[in-house]
């Protein structure tokens, strides 16, 4: 893995585009989780969800296979995985 992929991460979700199937939470129950809206949110240490749009969690380092593994299987190509100091995406649909 590079330098650049074990700077500090952080993920969010477009709730716009997730079809509620729920793969994420089975891939990180820890980070992701359905709400009774049937959409899936972030979530955070405090295992309070973050509901606002973009809002984000930080990426955990033991969470990060998990997390891009989610973001790979995601039907709804909705989960945004991205470097804390520039925003720049890393692992998602919008990473290079
Ligand atoms: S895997 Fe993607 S589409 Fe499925 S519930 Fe999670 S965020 Fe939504």
């Amino acid at each position: 893995m590079s330098d650049e992929k074990t700077e500090a991460l952080e993920v969010w979700i477009d709730q716009d585009l997730c079809t509620g199937d729920g793969i994420c939470v089975q891939y990180a129950p820890e980070v992701f989780e359905l709400d009774i809206d049937g959409l899936a949110y972030v979530k955070g240490e405090d295992d309070e969800l973050r509901q606002s749009p973009g809002a984000t969690v930080p990426v955990p380092v033991t969470l990060l296979q998990d997390i891009v593994d989610s973001a790979r299987e995601c039907p709804g190509d909705c989960i945004h995985v991205r470097r804390s100091a520039d925003r720049v995406e890393v692992y998602g649909p919008d990473a290079p």
